[in-house]
């Protein structure tokens, strides 16, 4: 055996210091800030997409790993040189791609201050003041929308994982036997689970949501739905009876809370009606459209919101919030409970004690969670409900205001009434007006490609989907900064490059409607 040392020897090795002497924090501190300042001051005069290729940012960032440590000004030097250059904003005015919130001053000054911290919200104990805010948070968001502010709720990282959590529990409340010990491989199950949402605007997350699951892509059944894009709910009740009668598990009906391209919201009464029939579980995809239902002037389009059983809703959509912050809420929440709950002598102590709190790690997927709800808590407080109230009527108003224009102008066509922020049209040259089915595929062609020029060009990002098989394109207006003139600007431009890369490439096609350009 060696001898120990003895104990009045100095300790002769180096210890590695991770952390910053407070000055220099606080300098490199200051710096951030005024990046931050900065950026938000100057990007609505930024091309709002860096328009690089995917091999240029790549190389930008192909450097080996650092094995000796960097000066911290280094590194911010490469926040200024290398990620902004390269970033997309969707904190600008004119960012309309996929929906994406644009980012609130009192959420990105959270984002630090609880990364400063660094509480663990997966557990009361070791997040005491995290656990009430999302506690209170959770609440606040159900007043909002109208939803009794007893529920259950978690957030999570965004409208996917909230529709993922929602099924799960779905399943756990709505199956015809208890699936906690065998799941899916119980003997009891006796024909396929299975969920609806429309057709046309039933969001591809639900997708993911039933993979998950592992119930098959196909036990996502389709509700054709009407002419306004909502489902209709006469074919849902017969999918319903015809898919019972063979023997089948119906367990759930996604209702869209606000649709993905038009805005659209199924008509949640009358579904509600169904699901209480034919005892089926109701869940809200509001991912983008939920938090519409707190202008009182929309409220009637969400009757029956409240008598959903989960709803699911993105702070980082339409609350403009930074990333990431989804959530969903529960009616019950013992449902809620009831799909998560576990034990482990680790998470708790094994005596109980007076520190027995609320436990988010039992009520959703997630163990460890960061400190989500303080953006959404501090934007809360900054803006107030009427402050969102005001926000959310401006970017309606915007969408109103670009139908209108589409409306007034012969080489646009209008295929929707707006709803909520959500707004869909298509250039069509006045002269191809009275033949545009002949015209179809040389259409397509042209928003496409008004939309890659536009966005090439730094002014706006604007994006096509397809409406009934049609490529159009398609305005999410889910930014705080926008405003009418931005809306003009774009209307303007898209108008301007229609005309153009017709001239360009149009009169061949219009001769020869199949013309591959
Ligand atoms: C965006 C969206 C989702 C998915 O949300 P993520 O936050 O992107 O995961 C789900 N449903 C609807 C209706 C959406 O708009």
């Amino acid at each position: 055996m060696p001898e120990p040392p003895p104990l009045d020897e100095p300790v002769a090795e180096a210890w590695f210091d991770g952390d910053l002497a407070p000055e220099d924090f606080r300098a490199l501190g200051y710096r951030v800030i005024d990046a931050i300042a900065n950026h938000l001051r100057d990007v609505p005069d930024l091309p709002v997409f860096a328009g690089r290729t995917p091999e240029e940012v790549a190389r930008t960032f192909d450097e080996p790993l650092p094995k000796h440590g960097q000066e911290p000004a280094r590194i911010l030097d490469d926040w200024d040189e290398k990620v902004l250059p390269n970033a997309t904003h969707n904190t600008s005015p004119r960012y309309f791609g996929y929906v994406m919130g644009s980012g609130t001053p009192m959420g990105i000054l959270a984002e630090a201050l609880a990364a400063s911290v660094n509480m663990n919200a997966g557990g009361w104990k070791p997040a005491p003041s995290a656990t009430e805010v999302e506690r209170r948070t959770l609440a606040w968001l159900a007043e909002l929308i109208g939803f009794d502010p007893a529920c259950g709720g978690v957030l999570v990282s965004g409208g996917t994982m909230a529709n993922v959590t929602a099924l799960h529990t779905a399943l756990r409340n709505a199956a015809p036997y208890d699936t906690t010990p065998r799941g899916l491989q119980d003997e009891a199950r006796t024909g396929r689970f299975l969920v609806y949402a429309s057709d046309h605007e039933g969001h591809v997350s639900l997708v993911r949501a039933v993979d998950m699951l592992n119930l098959g892509r196909e036990a996502l059944r389709r509700v054709p739905s009407r002419g306004d894009f909502t489902m209709d709910v006469g074919a849902l009740r017969g999918m319903i009876e015809e898919d019972r009668a063979r023997g089948d598990l119906p367990f759930c009906v996604v209702a869209q809370v606000g649709s993905v391209n038009v805005g659209a919201i199924d008509p949640l009464d009358e579904i509600a009606d169904v699901c209480r029939e034919y005892g089926l579980w109701l869940h809200g995809d509001g991912a983008c459209g939920a938090v519409g239902a707190m202008l009182p002037e929309k409220r009637l389009l969400y009757a029956g919101l409240d008598r959903a059983d989960s709803v699911s809703l993105d702070p980082h959509k339409w609350l403009y919030v930074p990333y990431e912050c989804g959530c969903v809420l529960f009616r019950d929440p013992v449902t809620q409970r009831r799909a998560f709950t576990m034990e482990a002598s680790y998470l708790q102590g094994i005596l109980p004690d007076g520190y027995h709190g609320h436990d988010f790690y039992e009520l959703g997927p997630q163990m460890s969670r960061g400190f989500r709800a303080l953006k959404v808590w501090m934007t809360l407080k900054h803006y107030g409900a009427e402050g969102y109230r005001a926000l959310l009527r401006q970017n309606v108003r915007c969408a109103e205001h670009l139908d209108a224009l589409v409306r007034a102008d012969p080489d646009f066509e209008p295929l929707h009434a707006p709803v909520l922020n959500l707004y869909c049209f298509r250039f069509v040259p006045a002269r191809l007006r009275d033949d545009v089915d002949a015209h179809s595929e040389y259409l397509d062609r042209l928003n496409q490609a008004i939309t890659d020029a536009i966005r090439a060009s730094g002014l706006a990002f604007v994006m096509t989907s397809q409406l009934r098989g049609r490529t159009v394109l398609r305005l999410s207006i889910c930014s705080h900064r926008t405003r009418l003139e931005d809306i003009e600007r774009v209307f303007d431009d898209l108008r301007r490059l229609g005309h153009d890369i017709d001239r360009e490439t149009g009169t061949a096609a219009a001769a020869a409607p199949v013309v591959v350009v």
